[in-house]
């Protein structure tokens, strides 16, 4: 294959740019984020985006039938023999007007993509066959990752499959038991350690230098390639029309920073014609994004980011000795690695940024719940997010909207069973205890 791939330096004051032979997951000279960018020769990117879906007719073709790699051809930085898949991105777009008109949107007009239906449960297996190909690419052996969960079952499932030792660090008491249950059962060495995320994804880059190992967190930017696909099925659901929104959990903020790249290089490449807006959701006990975007005005400003905004707020944080809370814990994360990428795509999706708190996520998980096919909390922070931007007339009932259910209903069945059995909400539905007797449960079955 023709190189036509490089990777380059966010920062416009650096912009170096590397070859894809290599793996960093910071620009060596400055330090900041690095980019995946294509010279795009525009005779091998389709032409049409409706292209792409030609591919399901030739889905007994391994790269076909996932949903990451049929569209190849618009994250091609590695040759077919690299590319790693288990089937991801078999995800589908639901239209729930069941929940649209609970909550006041028009029919037809709220979708939810929901990405729990991936092999291990959430969206990060597009990321992960993504940046398993770059490791194969470059030969690496073994690797690892800081996570809150989804990350290392995720890292866990497809190291296995690429035959690669992985260790996951995750923060002791910091993870739902489902992805834990994950982790182990994949085969991962897992570190407890005594801390939280933030602590965790210090810890992993350290020793990710020092002992050599391939990193997996969205520091990569090949992960981030794979999880730009997430947007173009939800295209695809649509029948290749833009919807007006996209709405989406903040954590770490990989996936909001690999959407905005996604359309800024559909609209480069005229494969779309408008952008969508972002709207990114944050826990309130993890709300360092929403801090900096609406009370500190940070932003993207060209790729001049003020970095005293951040510095400063990250020394207060620090002062404080503040950890974050929420019981949405894929998001739980006060440091957000992907925060300038993510300034960037608001400023290419004309974004914004809100908080809702755990009564509200819990309220909307229900919700969900009902309504659709479930999710984990995280997840539901995007209709949470919803109801606020509807309420306040920034979102209209006429305008469409696609939210990303980033997790599957059963990774936390604790925040589950909790909110239910002890009618901690508003739609608590509790189970009834009942004695051992006919007659009784008779009585029951008609209240
Ligand atoms: C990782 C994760 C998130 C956070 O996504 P970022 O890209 O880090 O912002 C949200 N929800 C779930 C279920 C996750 O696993
Ligand atoms: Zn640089």
């Amino acid at each position: 294959m023709a190189e036509t791939a490089y990777q380059k330096c966010i920062n416009p004051d650096c912009g170096a740019e590397y070859g894809c032979d290599e793996s960093f997951f910071k620009c060596p000279k400055c330090g900041d984020l690095l980019d995946a960018l294509y010279d795009w020769d525009k005779k091998k990117v389709p032409t049409r985006l409706s292209d792409f879906g030609k591919r399901w007719a030739s889905r007994n073709e391994r790269l076909d039938f996932s949903g990451v790699w049929r569209f190849r051809e618009l994250l091609n930085f590695c040759d077919d023999k690299f590319k790693v898949s288990i089937g991801e991105g078999q995800t589908l777009l639901q239209q729930n007007d069941n929940l649209a008109e609970f909550i006041g949107i028009k029919k037809g007009n709220l979708h939810l993509q929901y990405e729990g239906l991936n092999p291990s449960g959430s969206f990060k297996d597009n990321g992960m066959t993504a940046a398993f190909s770059h490791a194969k690419r470059v030969g690496a052996k073994s690797c690892a990752c800081a996570s809150t969960g989804n990350t290392s079952a995720a890292v866990a499932l497809y190291a296995h499959h690429c035959g690669m030792k992985c260790t996951v660090f995750i923060g002791s008491g910091r993870i739902a038991f489902g992805k834990l249950s994950q982790a182990m059962d994949y085969g991962a060495k897992t570190i407890q350690i005594l801390g939280d995320f933030d602590d965790c994804m210090k810890q992993v880059q350290a020793v990710c230098t020092e002992l050599k190992l391939y990193l997996l967190n969205s520091l990569n930017p090949f992960r981030l390639e794979g999880q730009k696909t997430i947007m173009y099925r939800i295209l695809e659901g649509l029948g290749w029309e833009v919807p007006d929104w996209i709405i989406v959990p903040g954590g770490n903020l990989g996936n909001s920073s690999a959407f905005g790249k996604a359309f800024y290089e559909l609209k480069e490449l005229g494969l779309i014609k408008r952008v969508p807006r972002l709207a990114i959701i944050n826990a309130t006990g993890a709300d360092t994004l929403s801090e900096l975007v609406n009370n500190r005005n940070l932003k993207w400003n060209g790729g001049k980011v003020d970095n005293k905004i951040i510095s400063d707020f990250y020394a207060e944080l620090t002062a404080r000795n503040f950890s974050p809370h929420t019981c949405a814990s894929a998001i739980e994360i006060s440091r957000p690695v992907n925060l300038k990428k993510c300034l960037r795509a608001i400023d290419v999706c004309n974004g914004v940024v809100r908080a809702v708190s755990d009564e509200a996520i819990t309220d909307a998980k229900a919700l969900i719940g009902k309504y659709g096919l479930g999710c984990e909390p995280a997840s539901a922070a995007t209709i949470a997010g919803l109801e606020v931007l509807l309420a306040e007339k920034t979102i209209k009932p006429d305008e469409k909207v696609a939210c990303v259910l980033t997790g599957h209903c059963l990774k936390d069945p604790n925040v589950t069973v909790n909110y239910h059995k002890e009618k901690m909400g508003k739609y608590s539905n509790p189970p009834i205890e009942c004695a051992n007797d006919l007659g009784q449960i008779i009585k029951l079955m008609s209240t």
